[in-house]
């Protein structure tokens, strides 16, 4: 699919641009280590993933590792509280509330704080899962944001239609 590929060079460039989109991409808040699905580091934010979601990206992890790309978790389930200092953060960014919500979920609409979102990485494993996600269920569902997964078809099925970004939720 030649057009996937030009959204994916668009998206990068995009990642570089907004560093924290969905508040992930830059460095990790303090006291918030990036978690790891298949390292010996699992904390909240993949322990209360919900367990399908989980049991996807593990197996997709296990799937791409055979083709010599590591999927890492680099945000999964959030607090109520996380959220909304991320949000907090978009609206100070971007100088408005309507702004911010194509970046940044409120904490009443966001999937991370649901446990049914995850955001993964590097570039490598991205571009990996948007050729592969779908055989694990798991889509890109914004446009905007290409580390940004959720369980949204069934193995093997088709991903839905993108929004183009958060604001199609909220
Ligand atoms: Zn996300």
């Amino acid at each position: 699919m030649t057009s996937s590929r030009a959204v994916l060079s668009g998206a990068l460039a995009a990642v570089a641009l907004l560093a924290s989109a969905c508040g992930t991409t830059g460095a990790a808040p303090e006291g918030e280590l990036p978690a790891r699905v298949d390292g010996a580091r699992q904390d909240a934010s993949v322990a209360r993933l919900d367990p399908d979601l989980r049991s996807a990206v593990r197996a997709a992890m296990r799937a791409a590792r055979e083709d010599g790309v590591r999927v890492e978790i680099t945000s999964g389930w959030r607090s109520r509280e996380h959220q909304q200092r991320l949000y907090d953060e978009a609206v100070a960014r971007y100088g408005s509330e309507d702004e911010a919500r194509r970046y940044v979920a409120t904490p009443d609409s966001s999937a991370h704080v649901t446990g049914d979102a995850v955001d993964l990485g590097p570039t490598d494993a991205l571009s990996w899962l948007s050729q592969h996600g779908a055989d694990f269920g798991l889509c890109q569902t914004f446009a905007n944001e290409m580390w940004h997964y959720e369980l949204a078809t069934t193995p093997g099925g088709r991903c839905p239609e993108m929004l183009l970004d958060g604001t199609g939720r909220s």
